[in-house]
């Protein structure tokens, strides 16, 4: 598997690089080498540049690929022509010309580029009681597991290594057992052996852990606030106050790290006017990528969100934010299949996530039931039958 295209540095202010990948231009910041030049061939992920690639090599690579990125660039560029009447759709709002809106107003501000990122789910041990969460501590009826620290270096770099990830996240429950000693081990010999764009999602952890992991090379935070209306937060989240993560959420953010945040879309109670302000809040926090999904309820009596709520969302935030990444979630595929992940892709969606965690371990993290994710290849097809392509969305 390789799901990245090399591209090939253009110009080069301080440790801002601008790469080229065939006449598109992004920006990567330029973290882990000192001595990249004009013409260098390298990976770009998440705005980091993560490889550097020899010459010849990255030249074979890119033939393989250039026919078949101008052929993705015209079907995209297809699929995302806006409404035929825009006045029309602002006077009716239908639902389909509001997603056919913001698939255009995607594609024109970022083109086909579409990141996937992995994601290793490393415990499901949490200290936190979260009510609407499967692995909320006071859940007892499920089985739970810690992969040791070796098991995390290796399992991240298979995925480096053999498929290919330029950009990877390491979650769990909110578990102390991962103390400074242990997720410095880990971040700091994945890093060594290979840079990459390594995205942490471990809860909220004291603010000092953070930058000790930022300072042996994690670059990312994935931290979602869950919702903005505080009173909805305190019923949910047990002895948490909204203020503190999100002040959390903001001080790592000044202390350099890329943030990927959201919140949770079909919460009992929760109004259109809530979410209104979550993608709001969202946008306020300066993300790399939003990160909502919906909320798939514990118990199978309660009733799901219809997917209508979660495309308009994806659709109004990109309209609103027009140069956002958009995550489109596994609990999006949970609920609607490959046809939902499709669907928020073309509704102003750029962005996937593919679960790597070991076989033994993957259906065990039960945040929510019945919880499916696509591999690597699949989504690649999928990816490539509505256009778009893995050049990295650059720095914003
Ligand atoms: N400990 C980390 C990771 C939590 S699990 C943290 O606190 O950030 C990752 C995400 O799963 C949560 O942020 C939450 O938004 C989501 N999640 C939990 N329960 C869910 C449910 N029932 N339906 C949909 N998403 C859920």
């Amino acid at each position: 598997m390789c799901y990245s295209i090399p591209g090939k540095i253009f110009k080069i202010e301080d440790n801002i690089v601008t790469v080229d990948y065939f006449g598109q231009k992004r920006k990567a910041r330029n973290d882990f080498y000192s001595e990249l030049a004009i013409g260098d061939y390298v990976y770009a992920q998440g705005g980091f540049v993560v490889q550097r690639i020899p010459h010849d090599e990255a030249i074979s690579i890119l033939d393989t690929w250039r026919e078949l990125f101008v052929k993705l660039e015209e079907i995209d560029l297809k699929l995302a022509r806006p409404p035929k009447n825009l006045n029309k759709y602002l006077e009716t709002s239908s639902e389909k010309e509001l997603y056919q809106l913001a698939n255009s107003v995607r594609s024109k501000h970022l083109g086909n580029s579409c990141c996937i990122h992995g994601i290793i789910e490393f415990s499901n041990y949490c200290r936190c009681n979260c009510l609407y969460c499967g692995i909320r501590n006071g859940n007892d009826r499920i089985e739970r597991y810690r992969m040791d620290v070796e098991e995390i270096i290796n399992a991240s770099l298979y995925a480096i290594k053999v498929q290919n990830f330029k950009a990877l996240v390491l979650q769990s429950g909110e578990d102390l057992y991962y103390n400074e000693e242990r997720l410095v081990a880990i971040i700091s010999n994945v890093m060594k052996e290979n840079p990459i764009f390594l995205i942490m999602s471990i809860g909220e952890r004291d603010f000092n852990l953070y930058k000790r992991l930022y300072d042996v090379g994690a670059r990312g935070v994935l931290l979602r606030f869950e919702t903005s209306n505080p009173s909805l937060y305190e019923r949910y989240k047990e002895g948490r106050k909204l203020r503190d993560r999100l002040n959390l959420i903001k001080e790592l953010h000044k202390l350099g790290y890329v943030i990927f945040t959201g919140f949770l879309a079909g919460l009992k109670d929760q109004t259109e006017e809530d979410i209104r302000r979550d993608i709001e809040v969202t946008a306020s926090l300066n993300p790399e990528m939003f990160s909502f999904g919906p909320f798939i309820p514990l118990d199978d009596n309660e009733s799901k969100p219809p997917i209508e709520l979660i495309l308009s969302t994806i659709a109004k935030t990109r309209i609103a934010y027009p140069d956002s990444r958009i995550l489109v979630t596994t609990a999006v595929e949970t609920l609607y299949g490959e046809d939902g992940l499709i669907s928020g892709l073309a509704s102003g969606g750029n962005s996937l996530m593919i679960n790597v965690t070991p076989e033994k371990y993957r259906n065990l993290y039960k945040i929510y039931p019945g919880r499916r994710g696509i591999g690597a290849e699949r989504a690649i097809k999928l990816l490539h039958s509505i256009g778009r392509a893995p050049t990295d969305l650059g720095i914003k």
